[in-house]
């Protein structure tokens, strides 16, 4: 069918459509139609199209030109073909109108069962069906639904005279209402909605039905509705579907009945009955929760051969769609009907088991089980999570920085973290920031929260790389760390309190929330090593010592993207030293610093080569600017006054000497946009000791674990380069100092030298500075800063969650890649240096490479590997799978 002509069908009979024209018929009516083509009992009918729904929104709720002509005729094919006539007194077609858009969504109007029905067709109805209470029933019940959904009658109107009628009769439920109280019910229903409506309440089944159709597609427009479009990201324009079906009743007494079921148990995704069912009972009975529904499996022997139908149908539903289906039926005087099938919708872990069990019971390809799951779901099933089961409510929310849940007591500094954890204590640190003597704390916590920082902050950086849930940036948080407490609001908790984070949302709860473990089981494996089939990206891991390098390869990393050597600098024992050579009055006393530096990077690197063997490590070169490792400018200047007061006049202590010799030098040191200044390689360039060292280190990591018999693959990577020249020059640098190694060990190894590409100016050049490189690794983080020209700590904070809030951007740049600014820089990058060199290994590196929808743009681009956390590594597996798979599809289109 091609696209003009679908555009312009404004109705299909049932029987002409299928499961492929979603956009047109719905996803409701596709499926019936699917259904009928199937064979499967299904009602008959027709549907009126979205593209009819589209026309009369343009035209101001105008129906277009034809469309009830072709309704009416649609209804006679249908009488036709039921031997039935809407309104006939003899034999009288009842029928369903049911919206349905491409995707269910709430706020949408509600089906209206049983239209038709009228003074002139009920008594016919009892008759027919030998049950006039059934009739007088359905007769009031429709009215109530027409009223209240098509006509906008409050729904009180009709209650208030239900519980009145109840009254006068003595009656307790509203099964007891005999025939006359019913018909009596119908009169009071027709003046109440005359009231409201300020005339009467059509009577003739054909407006109602126009009425009805015409409720549907204005329900498309209304708040409730368009409010879940905005939220969910479906675009406004899509259109509802309306479907008239032929009433099949399940109210007939006690060989009727309707259910709804799963092929497959949703919270698990056990294979196993999973269904409830009400005898005698329509339409919504059995979710309303009037009368308790009884399990599927009693159906079996109150309506054994609906039952064994039923079974066959879902098994056959399960096979032709490939996934698990969620279903409506009734059964009609024993005939089975089905009203709905759709994939259902399923817990985390159940969504891998179906996946993995459909594949194994030869249902779906390997292939098509990676789109049985959500990288959402991963993320899920690899961090503990909050039971979903409460009713708790945040006591405040920061950024969710680092996914997970934690619960734990309350400590406010590091030391008492350490103590406690390791005496086994949970316990959450809560600081307002954290800095590098955080660490020890950090690592025995169950969790972090600051009331300060962003995204990249210290604590979310840090707690990132150890898996670790983190809340950063909670600002409505104050805390007192001298009284031990902490306030957000009216709210206060004190040291040894217990909180709760969810560092997957942000939300902080006071007390302990029930969490449920991680859940890496074999399902999830089987399907991530399906991936591993189908993705052409290489995953590697972002890992700065030798512990995450061992956890990423278990997690399937096929190498180290980035290793950042200035971790290794902060760490407590080496500090002194570090700070030694950054203050050094001259090139001896910085080599002497650097000296004892080196062995300390020389062991990183070990256990790093080690943990890898045989798997690519880059290793960049010290990248922060050196300010970074000396202490807070205000707080020297603070320390330097408190000695000048302590000393008086005698001005000349040794402390105070020293004091003011730290602060000239942080003064020194300190710059105004530090992440535009003296770092990456031109701090290199400027202090050539510096990265010599640390080739040496890596030289010398390499050939000790070799002599233990290791296999190390040594790529070395300059951070920040902008000029041709300044690669070039570096290059030169990390070859002579790599050659004297080799000379004066007397063996040698292969290695590669290459740059991260951070800097728009990098990716415009990027031919040129492609001729001194043996790869790329795009630092998106910094691109994404440098490209669009915000700064992510100060962004995150401000106008950036108002940009996100008010749809300036549609995602925050830093979560979810730019595509069209910083994915276009990328393009350069990967254009300029494949023209300068064909073989140039591409990769990404900053933390878009384990973003999902990132991974698409990186796939499209060419890449050869994307390098994340080793958190994310088996959600970058897969979803580099889902990007082949993707570009595949848009292939075919
Ligand atoms: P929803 O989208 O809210 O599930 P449905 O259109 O599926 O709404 O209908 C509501 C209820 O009415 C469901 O239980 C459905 O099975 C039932 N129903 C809809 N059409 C018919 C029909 N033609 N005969 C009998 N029951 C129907
Ligand atoms: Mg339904
Ligand atoms: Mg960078």
């Amino acid at each position: 069918m091609s696209a003009s002509q679908s555009a312009t069908r404004y109705l299909y009979d049932l029987a002409d459509g299928d499961a492929s024209m979603k956009p047109l018929l719905g996803g409701k009516g596709a499926n019936v139609a699917e259904m009928m083509r199937l064979g499967v009992p299904v009602p008959d009918g027709f549907t009126v199209t979205t593209a009819a729904c589209v026309e009369a929104m343009r035209r101001d709720s105008q129906w277009p030109e034809g469309l009830w002509e072709e309704t009416l005729a649609a209804l006679e094919r249908l009488e036709d073909r039921t031997g039935r006539q809407l309104g006939s007194p003899e034999r009288p077609l009842l029928v369903s109108v049911r919206s349905g858009a491409v995707v269910s969504m709430p706020g949408m109007m509600d089906t209206i069962l049983n239209l038709g029905i009228s003074d002139a067709t009920v008594e016919a109805l009892g008759a027919e069906s030998d049950n006039p209470r059934f009739a007088w029933d359905s007769y009031r019940r429709f009215i109530q639904m027409y009223g209240e959904v098509v006509e906008g009658v409050p729904a009180h109107a009709y209650e208030d005279l239900i519980t009145a009628m109840k009254r006068t009769r003595g009656v307790e439920e509203d099964t007891e209402l005999d025939v006359p109280a019913l018909q009596e019910l119908v009169d009071q229903f027709k003046a109440v909605s005359r009231e409201h409506m300020g005339e009467e309440l059509p009577e003739a089944p054909r407006d109602q039905l126009r009425r009805a159709i015409d409720a549907v597609f204005r329900s498309w427009q209304n708040p409730r509705a368009a409010i879940y479009r905005k939220a969910n990201g479906i675009p406004d324009d899509l259109g509802t579907a309306v479907n008239v079906m032929q009433m099949v009743f399940g109210n007939r007494g006690d060989t009727s009945a309707t259910g709804v079921c799963f092929t497959r148990n949703p919270a698990t995704g056990a294979k196993e009955l999973y269904g409830e069912f009400l005898l005698n009972a329509q339409g919504e009975d059995v979710v309303a929760g009037i009368r308790t529904p009884r399990p599927l499996a009693e159906m079996k022997d109150l309506l054994p051969e609906a039952y064994e139908q039923l079974l066959d149908t879902m098994r056959r539903l399960e096979e032709h769609y490939g996934d698990m289906q969620d279903i409506e039926f009734t059964v009609d005087e024993g005939s089975l009907y089905l009203l709905q099938t759709r994939n259902g919708k399923r817990t985390a872990p159940a969504a891998f088991k179906v996946a993995r069990d459909l594949v194994e019971e030869g249902v779906i390809t390997r292939e098509q089980a990676l789109r049985r799951v959500e990288p959402a779901q991963l993320d899920q099933l690899l961090h503990p999570a909050i039971d979903p089961e409460h009713d708790q409510k945040p006591i405040t929310k920061g950024l969710n920085a680092s996914p997970g849940a934690a619960v734990g007591e309350i400590v406010f500094d590091s030391d008492t973290a350490e103590r406690r954890g390791k005496a086994g204590d949970a316990v959450v640190l809560v600081r307002w920031e954290t800095t590098p003597d955080d660490i020890g704390g950090t690592l025995v916590a169950q969790g972090v929260l600051t009331a300060h920082g962003g995204m990249t902050s210290h604590a979310a950086v840090v707690a990132r790389g150890m898996g670790k849930p983190c809340v950063a940036g909670a600002s409505e948080l104050k805390i007192d760390a001298a009284a031990r407490q902490l306030t957000i609001g009216d709210t206060v908790l004190t040291e040894g309190d217990v909180i709760t984070l969810d560092g997957s949302t942000g939300e902080v709860y006071a007390g302990a929330l029930e969490l449920v473990p991680p859940q890496i089981n074999e399902d999830f494996a089987s399907v991530v090593g399906w991936a591993d089939e189908t993705r052409r990206m290489q995953v590697r891991a972002n890992a700065d010592t030798g512990e995450d390098a061992a956890k990423a390869r278990e997690f399937g990393a096929q190498g180290i993207g980035l290793c950042r050597t200035e971790h290794m600098f902060m760490a407590e024992d080496r500090l002194p030293a570090v700070r030694r050579m950054i203050l050094a009055k001259d090139e001896e006393e910085r080599a002497a610093a650097l000296e004892t530096i080196l062995p300390m990077q020389q062991q990183d690197f070990e256990a790093i080569f080690e943990a890898m063997s045989g798997l690519p490590v880059t290793i960049r070169l010290l990248d922060p600017p050196l300010h970074e490792f000396l202490p807070d400018l205000v707080e020297q200047a603070l320390l330097v006054q408190r000695l000048e007061q302590q000393a008086g006049e005698a001005s000349d202590s040794e402390e105070l000497a020293e004091a003011r010799l730290l602060l000239s030098q942080v003064k020194k040191l300190t710059e105004m946009n530090p992440m535009l200044g003296t770092r990456g390689v031109r701090l290199a360039l400027l202090y050539p000791e510096i990265p010599q060292m640390q080739v040496r280190a890596i030289a010398r990591a390499a050939f000790a674990v070799r002599q233990r018999g290791g296999e190390p693959l040594v790529e070395i990577m300059v951070p920040l380069v902008a000029y041709a020249e300044e690669l070039r020059r570096m290059r030169e640098i990390i070859e002579e100092t790599l050659d004297e190694e080799f000379e004066s060990s007397g063996e040698r190894f292969d290695y590669t030298v290459g740059t991260m590409i951070e800097l728009p100016r990098a990716a415009v050049v990027a031919d040129q500075i492609a001729e001194h490189a043996d790869f790329f690794s795009f630092g998106t983080n910094d691109l994404t800063q440098t490209g669009i020209g915000i700064s992510r700590d100060d962004a995150e904070g401000s106008f950036l969650s108002a940009y996100v809030d008010s749809e300036v951007v549609a995602a925050n740049p830093f979560s979810s890649i730019d595509v069209d600014g910083v994915g276009g820089l990328v393009r350069l990058g990967v254009e300029g240096g494949r023209r300068a060199k064909a073989d140039l290994k591409l990769g990404v590196c900053g933390e878009h490479g384990g973003d999902p929808a990132s991974i698409g743009l990186f796939e499209s681009l060419g890449l050869d590997y994307v390098s994340c956390s080793p958190y994310r590594v088996p959600i970058a597996r897969f979803s580099a799978a889902r990007a082949v798979l993707d570009a595949r599809e848009d292939d075919e289109e």
